[in-house]
């Protein structure tokens, strides 16, 4: 195909890939080409078996009848991976944000970098060979900050690893190593990152932060708390990958000690275990901290101490939040792992006290949503294992 064509490929396949082109007239639109253009581009992302085109077109109430665009149901995936406190888990991804059935593993014994590697590469490389689908490259989610571009982990915190451990390198000997089986082209593409940034970047494509310009995601999972900025489609990462550490925001200053080495962040005030201290609840050592202080902020209801301890840290949350929208100034902020369940249980305490706390609250309240994505790190470590493909589809084919 001409030139001209072979650059839209990039930009066609995302449109497709992310909902915003579901007929070949809204590709023409989006793209701003002739609909011999768009039918050309569409017809060459079939060709590399990643895009089906409807062959009858079909209304859809306005304009001429349009042929449908698609996923190709049975394309090539990516495995998506992630390590966190509770376990690891492994999924497959088709374009589309299309994400199989995750599997769960406990972690190994030995929590050292070689046997937590080997343990990612050995379920991930069991879920690859189990599909008759192409494997077109993988990419785990870390609880930790990933430097870019050299792939290393600092202040592994959940694991206890060196800082400076090489968690790409890493990745890529492991999984390579491991048998994948038939469908897969070695060495298979690999990237390392961040999961909140990962879960700011899927729920961009495609969840709750869909069509913002500037989206600021705030989650707690485990222990601690993260946060990443989407800024028009792209992750802003900082000059080495490790901006938007908004955990080490001070939201009290008399609060408890950071492992940063600052108090009161909103990384030790607004987690699981803090909500579990504030309600005076000792968590239970066998299940995960997540769970018990989810359970808490449902219980706020009928619950007068519940109720206080959710308050209190959702205030605190907020405070951080407002401090967040002065400096940033999002059109959306999603909230993920225990801070949606924060923003479900106290809505509008939560709101009042950003839009109070904020030069631009009172004026233009930003928009604050709960996350939408079950496995929001799954689908964003898919979305970085897709990145070379949506920039060139090219080197799908065969
Ligand atoms: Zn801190």
């Amino acid at each position: 195909m001409p030139d001209r064509g072979r650059t839209l490929l990039g930009p066609a396949l995302a449109l497709v890939h992310t909902g915003r082109a579901p007929t070949r007239s809204a590709l023409t639109a989006a793209l701003d080409v002739t609909r011999a253009t768009a039918g050309a581009v569409a017809a060459e992302l079939a060709a590399l078996g990643l895009v089906t085109v409807d062959p009858n077109p079909v209304g859809t109430g306005r304009g001429r009848p349009s042929h449908r665009l698609g996923i190709t149901p049975d394309g090539p995936v990516v495995l998506a991976a992630q390590l966190h406190a509770d376990g690891l888990s492994v999924a497959l991804v088709g374009l589309g944000g299309d994400l199989g059935e995750p599997v769960h593993h406990p972690l190994p014994a030995d929590r050292a970098p070689e046997p937590m590697f080997r343990a990612i590469a050995e379920a991930g490389a069991a879920l690859v060979r189990s599909t008759h689908r192409r494997c077109l490259g993988a990419a785990l989610a870390l609880p930790n900050p990933v430097t870019e571009p050299d792939g290393t982990a600092l202040a592994a915190l959940h694991f206890g690893w060196p800082s400076g451990t090489p968690v790409a390198a890493l990745f890529a000997e492991h999984l390579n190593a491991a048998d994948l089986g038939p469908r897969v082209r070695h060495p298979l593409r690999t990237a390392v990152a961040n999961d909140a940034n990962l879960a700011a970047l899927a729920e961009h494509r495609h969840g709750a932060g869909r069509d913002a310009r500037h989206l600021l995601l705030v989650t707690s999972g485990h222990r601690g708390v993260g946060g990443a900025l989407v800024v028009d489609g792209r992750l802003h990462t900082g000059s080495t990958g490790l901006a938007l550490e908004v955990g080490h925001l001070t939201v009290d200053r008399c609060g408890r000690d950071c492992p940063c080495g600052n108090r009161g962040c909103l990384n030790v005030e607004t987690d699981p275990q803090a909500l579990l201290a504030a309600a005076g609840r000792t968590p239970a050592p066998d299940l995960p901290l997540l769970a018990q202080a989810s359970t808490l902020t449902r219980e706020a209801d009928h619950d007068p101490r519940a109720r206080k301890a959710v308050d209190e840290v959702a205030k605190l949350l907020a405070i951080g939040l407002a401090g967040l929208a002065n400096i940033l100034n999002p059109d959306r902020i999603v909230l993920s792992g225990l801070h949606r369940d924060l923003l479900a249980a106290a809505p509008d305490h939560l709101r009042s006290v950003v839009a109070d706390r904020s030069l631009w609250g009172r004026i233009c309240q930003v928009s604050i949503v709960p996350a939408d994505l079950e496995y929001a790190e799954l689908v964003g470590a898919a979305e970085l294992a897709w990145q070379p493909y949506l920039t060139d589809p090219q080197l799908a084919a065969r």
